[in-house]
């Protein structure tokens, strides 16, 4: 059944998304993919007790207030959509996705004043979405101080598989701590030819690119220990990415990067040779 909730003055809607709900919520590859919800949603999570207003962010961070309403509109966009099972009309009788990722707790000289609710903060933290380690990692990045021996470099650890959600069909949730971490490792650059040029993306300038599983997701059953590692986590341009997706003789990117990760699956217990994995990719 769907809840429908009409018109709260105080935009407090009952609408009780658990931790683990707002887990897989952050899991999507929408959201995972989406560097402007992700970006407001660190930036309020760094605030003092997770409380600020769009305006107080905007000024601090020197961006439009707007941009912090939107992206958290967006965000309950998407948790509207994942789970179905309540829509919140707002005064004007259309639907409204403000307070899902909040709550409001007062109102000063027209500015609302607002919470992330604790659920969702509990899933940030369960996650490690905006893990210091990680933060640490970029930052060093930034800095230059790339001392590719220590924090880079692939831990070879082994992870028990992560539990499947249950909800949608068959899938893990992907841990997007080892995603940045293979992004740091590649030094931001495609690693299927370091100089495919990029732009700087906006939540830090850092060269925006996207990360692909060389052992694909859906394998995930063939092996004993998790495949969501860094170590099966190359770092590529847009194009290349599309290519190995999309494109013909993509046998030739997917070549390439398995010589390049081979030794390093193999350590994590990935081991796989080359015409297994081009049979994973129908090749
Ligand atoms: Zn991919
Ligand atoms: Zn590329």
């Amino acid at each position: 059944m769907m809840d429908v909730h009409r018109n709260s003055r105080t935009h407090n809607y009952e609408i009780n998304i658990s931790v683990d709900e707002w887990k897989e919520i952050l899991c999507l590859p929408e959201i995972q993919h989406d560097n402007n919800i992700l970006s407001a949603l660190e930036k309020w999570y760094l605030a003092p007790d997770y409380t600020a207003s769009c305006k107080s962010l905007g000024e601090r961070y020197g961006q439009s207030p707007n941009f912090f309403s939107v992206q958290n509109r967006r965000l309950g966009q998407f948790a509207v959509k994942h789970l179905k099972r309540f829509r919140l009309i707002g005064s004007n009788d259309k639907e409204t996705y403000w307070g899902i990722a909040w709550i409001e707790l007062r109102r000063e000289k027209g500015i609302y004043i607002v919470q992330l609710r604790p659920e969702l903060v509990d899933a940030i933290k369960e996650l490690g979405l905006f893990a210091f380690e990680t933060s640490d990692a970029v930052q060093q990045y930034l800095q230059n101080d790339l001392s590719q021996e220590k924090r880079f470099e692939f831990l070879h650890e082994k992870f028990a598989k992560p539990p499947l959600s249950e909800r949608t069909t068959k899938s893990y949730l992907r841990d997007p701590i080892a995603a940045k971490r293979s992004l740091c490792h590649a030094g931001f650059k495609c690693e299927f030819d370091a100089s495919h040029d990029t732009f700087p993306r906006m939540i830090d300038g850092l060269p925006y690119m996207e990360t692909h599983h060389l052992v694909p997701l859906k394998y995930a059953d063939r092996f004993v220990i998790s495949i969501d590692v860094p170590e099966n986590i190359v770092c590529l341009c847009s194009t290349c990415h599309n290519w190995i997706h999309y494109g013909q003789n993509n046998m030739e990117i997917i070549e390439r990067l398995w010589s390049l990760r081979k030794n390093d699956l193999y350590q994590v217990g990935i081991g796989i040779d080359l015409s297994e994995l081009l049979g994973f990719y129908q090749i």
